[in-house]
């Protein structure tokens, strides 16, 4: 399969667990992961309309957001007449997936407009002192480790609903949903249990009012187990092999 292929593939399986699980598909983004994507590939599915896109490094969100901009800009006005003209530069839509240091924070705020891997209170309150600074609230996600694995980052599962809360009194980060990883597998269905266990911290969360009407996604499921992550519920879905190969 090509690239074009494997993404037509990829929105039609979300079509089909959507239906299944009774669900619209448009409550469900899709998020390019493109780590291991080529800038021809990246630039391929921007012009098929993909405006959702992930980094999981800040080095690599910098280089490829710098590389769309001025291609996208030397791109306007070129393709007036094209039945889907590309979007003006600065204007996709970029996710930071991976885990975040302090240090970094005030570059992924530059560039991004989510940030997935909100995991402590001193990385949340990194957030708030910039977005403070720049007058501009920042929406992020609290990443939960649900697997329990030392070798994973987030937040512990007994952990998220105190932390939520106390994100949730920052004036300028506005949590907007959870995120997870389910261990790798070969077999979907057993990352079934892991994406249930958010759904449920998520509940939780919601039915304490905490986030408010802000909050209302479940960033969950990758190449391997993203059908089964609609299925629980998901909002956002990052993907990164099954479009890239
Ligand atoms: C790489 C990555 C993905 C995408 O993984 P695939 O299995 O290639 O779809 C999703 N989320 C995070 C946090 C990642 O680092």
């Amino acid at each position: 399969m090509n690239l074009q292929d494997r993404y037509k593939k990829v929105k039609e399986q979300i079509a089909i667990a959507a239906a299944k699980s009774r669900r619209d598909p448009a409550t469900i983004t899709l998020i390019a992961v493109t780590k291991n994507g080529t800038p021809e590939q990246i630039r391929q599915l921007v012009e098929w309309g993909q405006s959702d896109l992930a980094e999981s490094r800040v080095q690599q969100l910098q280089q490829r957001a710098a590389q769309l901009d001025e291609w996208l800009a030397r791109q306007q006005g070129k393709n007036d007449k094209s039945p889907s003209p590309l979007p003006p530069p600065g204007s996709l839509r970029w996710h930071m997936v991976g885990h975040l240091q302090r240090n970094k924070v005030r570059s992924v705020m530059q560039l991004c407009q989510l940030i997935h891997s909100v995991d402590s209170l001193r990385l949340a309150e990194e957030i708030q002192g910039e977005a403070e600074r720049t007058k501009r609230p920042m929406a992020c996600l609290l990443e939960v480790n649900v697997a329990e694995e030392s070798s994973k980052f987030g937040v512990a599962v007994g952990a998220a609903l105190h932390l939520a809360e106390q994100i949730d009194s920052m004036d300028e980060v506005q949590l907007v949903g959870l995120m997870c990883m389910a261990p790798y597998s070969a077999d979907p269905e057993r990352a079934r249990p892991y994406f249930v266990r958010l759904r449920e911290i998520f509940e939780e969360i919601r039915f304490r009012k905490i986030g408010g009407e802000k909050f209302k996604h479940l960033s969950m499921g990758m190449s391997g187990d993203y059908k089964v992550a609609i299925e629980e519920g998901a909002t956002m879905i990052r993907i990164g092999t099954a479009i890239f190969g």
